[in-house]
């Protein structure tokens, strides 16, 4: 018997510790996972995108995989006592871009997610105004539209893994891990909170946004920090036709989501580190001018409030490291996915299960998100979406 510690049960831990039920290991695994809410976690923070457009390929087979069981999650998340439907809904992205540079790249982008089956295509601006004739696309000169990328609620998705792999047998512990011993180059021990201590064989660090912190108790020092992702609801006077998930390159994005609208914010020139405020004056000042400007309906607008969650942003690419440590080789780095992670789960967790019982990677070969990139400061070349 191998002892797993998964650190974190979040939807990237609990998604690993399924697979590794299903494939029959569930007596090796516990996850420590200190709050059985999740307040702070990522996961019920997100919004629920499941998008297929990525600049690099992992990310958009990794997407596609997440899109298969988020869809039809009832057949792939089995074995919990009670069943979670993460409401699936086809609802589309739409990125645009202004500049020949941006649409060379937008279109070099586009033939690649083509090429591995996704539904997706460059418009141009008259063509957007002719579908969505809402919208002014000022300062657009093109978008990619891939129409049957899909939203999901995220704390559904989370508590369907969870549910599911504790119906298969693995042990949730609701504790915190606040240091690993290690002897040798081996991490033996996961010390608690609770003043107990746990044997391990391996160690899976899936604590996202306190992934550095977890990596701090062995030395390892990486690049992934907390970075605030604000979220603005609103409603409109006037009716605005369907919509997909819209995206300016440069920055502006807004949806439909749960019978209101969205406006996300990322200030990604503000100090890293945890910071829960939600500025309503970004809203009012910066954001909504450039909504009215996009759309006259969103000038008579009735701001809803909002929410703030962190992305576990990797600083060097904005991509995640799924490898081990090569100083402390039975501990596995899970993090940085930077604010696509919930649509990567079903993927990283069936990964994950490769690397720990099949000695690597068989369904995706995710071996670009190494360490040792991290160790030669060389970044994967990504001028996708970023969030
Ligand atoms: C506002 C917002 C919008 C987003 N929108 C999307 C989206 O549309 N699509 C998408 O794909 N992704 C989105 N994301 C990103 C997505 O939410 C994350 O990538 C994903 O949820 C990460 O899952 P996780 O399990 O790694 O992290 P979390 O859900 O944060 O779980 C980590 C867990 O680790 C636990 N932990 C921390 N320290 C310790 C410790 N020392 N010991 C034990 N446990 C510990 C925490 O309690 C926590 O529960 C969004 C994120 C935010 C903030």
């Amino acid at each position: 018997m191998r002892r797993i510690v998964i650190i974190g049960g979040g939807i990237m831990g609990s998604a690993i510790a399924y697979s590794l039920a299903r494939a029959g290991a569930a007596a090796d695994v516990i996850v420590v996972e200190p709050d059985p809410t999740y307040e702070f976690a990522a996961t019920p923070r997100a919004v629920g995108g499941v998008r297929l457009q990525h600049a690099i390929p992992e990310n958009v087979q990794m997407s596609l995989y997440g899109d298969e069981v988020y869809s039809a999650f009832d057949q792939h998340v089995t074995g919990g006592k009670v069943t979670f439907d993460p409401a699936f809904q086809r609802l589309g992205y739409l990125f645009l871009v202004q500049g020949a540079e941006a649409l060379a790249s937008l279109e070099a982008n586009v033939r690649m997610q083509q090429s591995l089956g996704v539904e997706v295509d460059v418009l141009d601006a008259a063509e957007l105004r002719r579908r969505y004739p809402s919208f002014s696309f000022h300062g657009v000169d093109a978008g990619a539209l891939s129409p049957g990328d899909g939203q999901i609620d995220p704390n559904a998705a989370l508590m369907g893994y969870r549910r599911a792999a504790e119906g298969l047998g693995i042990t949730y512990l609701k504790d915190r891990v606040v240091g690993l011993d290690v002897v040798g180059n081996k991490v033996v021990a996961a010390r608690l909170e609770s003043g107990a201590s746990l044997p391990v064989d391996i160690a899976v660090n899936t604590a996202n946004c306190w992934a550095a912190d977890v990596c701090a108790m062995i030395g390892m020092s990486v690049p992934i920090e907390p970075m605030r992702r604000q979220q603005f609801h609103f409603l409109t006077q006037d009716p605005v036709e369907p919509f997909p998930a819209m995206r300016h390159l440069a920055g502006l994005s807004v949806r439909r989501h749960a019978g209101v609208y969205l406006c996300g914010h990322t200030n990604f020139n503000e100090a890293a580190g945890f910071n829960w405020e939600l500025q309503h004056e970004v809203f009012e000042e910066s954001l909504w001018p450039q909504l009215a400007e996009q759309c006259t309906a969103f000038e008579t607008i009735k701001p809803r409030g909002g929410w703030v969650g962190h992305y576990d942003m990797n600083r060097l690419d904005g991509n995640p490291v799924i490898d081990w440590y090569d100083k402390v080789p039975n501990f596995l780095l899970c993090a940085g996915f930077s604010g696509h992670g919930l649509q990567h789960a079903p993927a990283v967790g069936r990964a994950v299960k490769e690397m720990i019982l099949d000695g690597g990677f068989r369904s995706i070969d995710l071996s670009r998100f190494s360490w040792q990139r991290i160790l030669d400061g060389t970044p994967i070349p990504d001028d996708g979406p970023k969030a």
